[in-house]
Order: C-alpha cells, then sequence, then structure tokens
C-alpha cells in the first residue's frame, strides 16, 4: 500500500479497493516501524489521522469525491496546527500548541487529508542539511549516513521512504527543491504570493513560501491544488485565479524554449551533476524543446545578498520570542533583562543565534545602507536578469544543487560551506519566481535533482515539463533500499 502515489491511492479509494481508514493505519505502522531510522517527524498525530480518514471514508459513502479526500499527508512542523505542538524544530516552541490552523492547514483538511503527523525541519526553517533541529538530524533514506538536505528534510525523508505519498513544505531559499533533489523527489516552490503564509511560522517574510513534496509531478499538481488560492489574512497573498493544475499535465513540449544559464556550469558544479544536467536537455529535446543559452549575469552576487536579506527579515522576525509571550521561559530570571537574554539564549540553537546576529548588524544604524540596502538592489538586479531571460525563452533549466547529499556533520564546522550549496535555488526566491525540481539520476548512489524555473504564476508549465519528462524517464520510481 505504502508504495502508492496520491493519485493512485485517489483511484484505490474511488474504487473502493481500501479505506482511507485502513491506508492510514497500515501508514501508521510502517512509520512506527522505519521512522527511528529516520527521524523524520516529530509529532505523530494517530488519533487526529483516525479521526479525519473516517470522516473523509463517510464523506465518500455519501457521494463526495476529490483527488485529497482520504489522502494521507503531513506537514512541516511550521504550519501551525490547532492544538498540536508546532515547533519549528527548536527548544523555543517545543512546549507550543497552535490555537489555529494556518491557512494551508486548514484548507487542506477541507479537502480531505489526513495528517498522519509533524515533519522535523531545520530550527526557524535555517539550513541545508536538516541537522539544526532540536530534536535532532534527519538521515537520507538512500543512504543513512548522509543529509536529506534541508530546510524541509523530514517532509522528504517521510516521503523518500514511501512512509507516506506526499508532504508539504517551505522553501525560503530552496528548502523545497533542494531536498527533493537529494531523496529523488519532486517539490515545487510556487510563485511568492500564490500559497498563504498565514499561520507559517515566519523565517524570512519576503521569501517564504509554502508548496508540495512527492514523489510526482502528478502528485505535486494535486496537493498545490489543495494548498494554493487568495487568502485575505496574508496581506502578500495574490488574488489570481488558481488553474486546474492536474489539467495542465498533458501539453505537447513541442516548440518549447528552454534555457540554460553559462552560468550554472562553473567550477563549483560536480561534473557528473553538470552530466546528467545535459542528459534531461537531451530527453526534453527528444520531445521537441529547443535549447537556446542564456545568460544570468548577476548570479554570482545571489549568496550574499541572500545571507543578508534572508537574515535581516529573521532577526525582525524572531523578536517575537521573548520568554514574555509564548515559547520557552527560563528559570528563575534575576530581572526583565536577565529574562529575555536567558530565554533566547537557551531557546535558540547556535545557527538561529548567527542569524540573528547577522541580522541585527545589517540593519542597525551605520550598516543599513552599506549591507541591507546593498543586497536589496542586488535583489532587484537578480531578478531583472530574470525577466530578460523570459523574454526569450518558457523555462529555464539547471542544477538543483552543486553537489549530491552531503555525510552527516560534514559541513558543521563551516555554515559559509553550508551557504554556498544554496546558489541554484535562492535566485527563485530573491525574484519571487516559481521553481521545481525533479530526479535526474544519481551520483555514487545519492539522487540528483534538475531544476526547472519558469515565469510567474507558470507552475502549471513546471509540472507539465516535469510530467512529460516523468512520463519518458523512470528516476523518480526509484526506491531506496530498506524502504
Ligand atoms: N538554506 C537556506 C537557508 O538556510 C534556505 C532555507 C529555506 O529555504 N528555508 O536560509
Amino acid at each position: 500500500m505504502h508504495h502508492m502515489t496520491l493519485a493512485e491511492i485517489a483511484r484505490g479509494l474511488a474504487d473502493k479497493k481500501f479505506s482511507s481508514e485502513e491506508l492510514t493505519k497500515a501508514l501508521l505502522a510502517r512509520i512506527a516501524q522505519l521512522d527511528p531510522q529516520l527521524n523524520s517527524f516529530i509529532s505523530l498525530t494517530e488519533e487526529l489521522a483516525l479521526g479525519q480518514a473516517k470522516a473523509a471514508d463517510a464523506r465518500r459513502a455519501n457521494g463526495e469525491s476529490g483527488a485529497l479526500l482520504g489522502a494521507p499527508i503531513a506537514h512541516k512542523d511550521l504550519f501551525c496546527t490547532q492544538g498540536i505542538r508546532t515547533s519549528c524544530g527548536s527548544r523555543m516552541l517545543d512546549n507550543f500548541k497552535a490555537p489555529y490552523d494556518a491557512t494551508v492547514v486548514a484548507k487542506l483538511a477541507a479537502a480531505g487529508t489526513v495528517t498522519l503527523g509533524k515533519t522535523n525541519m531545520d530550527e526557524f526553517a535555517m539550513g541545508s542539511a536538516n541537522e539544526s533541529s532540536y530534536y535532532g538530524a534527519v538521515k537520507n533514506p538512500w543512504n543513512l549516513e548522509h543529509v536529506p538536505g534541508g530546510s524541509s528534510g523530514g517532509s522528504a525523508a517521510a516521503v523518500a521512504a514511501r512512509l507516506l505519498p506526499a508532504a508539504t513544505a517551505t522553501d525560503t531559499g530552496g528548502s523545497i527543491r533542494q531536498p527533493a533533489a537529494f531523496t529523488n523527489l519532486t517539490g515545487l516552490k510556487p510563485t511568492y504570493g500564490r500559497v498563504s503564509r498565514w499561520g507559517m511560522i515566519a523565517y524570512a517574510s519576503s521569501l517564504d513560501q509554502g508548496g508540495p513534496l512527492a514523489r510526482t509531478a502528478e502528485d505535486c499538481a494535486i496537493l498545490l491544488q489543495g494548498m494554493a488560492g487568495f487568502d485575505p489574512n496574508d496581506s502578500t497573498s495574490i488574488d489570481e485565479p488558481v488553474p486546474d493544475y492536474s489539467a495542465s499535465l498533458n501539453g505537447s513540449l513541442q516548440g518549447l524554449r528552454i534555457g540554460v544559464p553559462k552560468e550554472y556550469f562553473s567550477a563549483g558544479l560536480d561534473p557528473r551533476i553538470a552530466e546528467l544536467v545535459h542528459n534531461s536537455v537531451k530527453e526534453l529535446e527528444k520531445l521537441g524543446a529547443v535549447i537556446k543559452e542564456i545568460s544570468l549575469p548577476n548570479m554570482q552576487h545571489a549568496i550574499p545578498a541572500y545571507y543578508v536579506i534572508a537574515p535581516a527579515e529573521a532577526s525582525s522576525n524572531l523578536s517575537r520570542f521573548d520568554g514574555v509571550r509564548f515559547g520557552y521561559r527560563c528559570e528563575n530570571p534575576q530581572n526583565l533583562v536577565d529574562l529575555y537574554k536567558r530565554s533566547r539564549g537557551e531557546g535558540f540553537g547556535a545557527e538561529v543565534q548567527r542569524r540573528i546576529m547577522v541580522g541585527a548588524y545589517a540593519l542597525s544604524a551605520g550598516y543599513y545602507d552599506a549591507y541591507y540596502l546593498k543586497a536589496q538592489k542586488i535583489r532587484r538586479l537578480v531578478k531583472n536578469d530574470f525577466m530578460a531571460a523570459f523574454n526569450e525563452v518558457d523555462i529555464i533549466l539547471g542544477p538543483t544543487t552543486p553537489n549530491p547529499a552531503w555525510k552527516l556533520g560534514a559541513k558543521n564546522s563551516d555554515p559559509v560551506a553550508e551557504y554556498l550549496e544554496d546558489v541554484y535555488t535562492i535566485t527563485a526566491n530573491l525574484a519571487g519566481l516559481p521553481g521545481l525540481s525533479m530526479p535526474a539520476g544519481f551520483v555514487d548512489g545519492l539522487p540528483v535533482g534538475v531544476q526547472l524555473l519558469a515565469p510567474y504564476f507558470q507552475e502549471g508549465r513546471l509540472l507539465n515539463v516535469a510530467h512529460q519528462y516523468q512520463l519518458n524517464t523512470d528516476w523518480h520510481t526509484r526506491t531506496p533500499t530498506g524502504f
């Protein structure tokens, strides 16, 4: 049962081959058996899941249908879930039960999904390895000695290990696409504003975007359909109609113009990944696509700009965790300053504290112009590069990551080395563009992803290209040994 995709589950439920309750019980048992190896969940919500599964079965018995009705999923543990711990991977929120559901959680629940639990993640979504969680590192099911990518590593590891068909995730600088690449999944970061951020604990508000992680583009289309849409509670949510993503999957790629940026193939890229990227290009050419070399000249400035803007926004967003209103509070504070200092010092881990310090510095009087303002100007240049490129091509293709998943602990002593791994993903967040990573081969037994970027609101185009690719390749069907 656990090998089924969302699309297969929807057909099985519609044909009464099994009930949502049976499927939910089977997956909960599988999680109990296998997750101790992976640590992909922070909380399991068995009772909620069984209640939702029974309710979904009753709705089907009453004649309702829907691709997500009775489908088991999990939420990254930064989506608020009413009455359930929402930890954001941090000691700071270890005791926090959200008083309300995030819009994404509420929308998916209304569509009939079954929440199996809350998935592990880097603390406050900061990281590219899922090693900074208060609840311990997540392991990559393809090789338990390697990281699954971050910050949505729990969602990725769980889906890759067939503990469940799909999960929600968020992407501020690559946290959907990079773990998708590292675990052989398909992951989509939508256009900024496409999916509501209400109830999604903020890391960097101008970059954060929720999206689906699944094994196929077809399943990403199904899950995105349940997540996307205007939300009056989120002032950056965009009031644009949501297209039928599943209906967009079967377009012909004949004449599709694919741009391959020359800057992507620099010294930092593992040549074996470069070869797999070229293979994927050839595959798409066979399907009728036309390839064109393009240039994104400001790409080299994107990492420094991102690692000023994201920490600046984080330092502001995380100021609410003061030990007073909610979250962790230190023992026996001597006075107010002691309360703040120790609550934050003990509640936040090292990487979060580093980002807060970098951000506060970049925003401080005297440095604001030199760092924050400069970074914002680079952000505009990065966006302009993309706008120019999309005058010539329909889609941009390249590697998702410069290297495959590294060994646990390999980059712990060098945060900048880890930041550099985000080189291909962060530009889409700076520009607000949609991006997708899809499985494209293996290096040393570890999965490799290819990234596709499209103009604003062209999620359907990304899903279409990935689906056509997946109809003609079988990388996405490969299963990690032991799972
Ligand atoms: N690795 C990036 C960071 O640490 C992106 C994380 C994310 O997308 N949430 O900021």
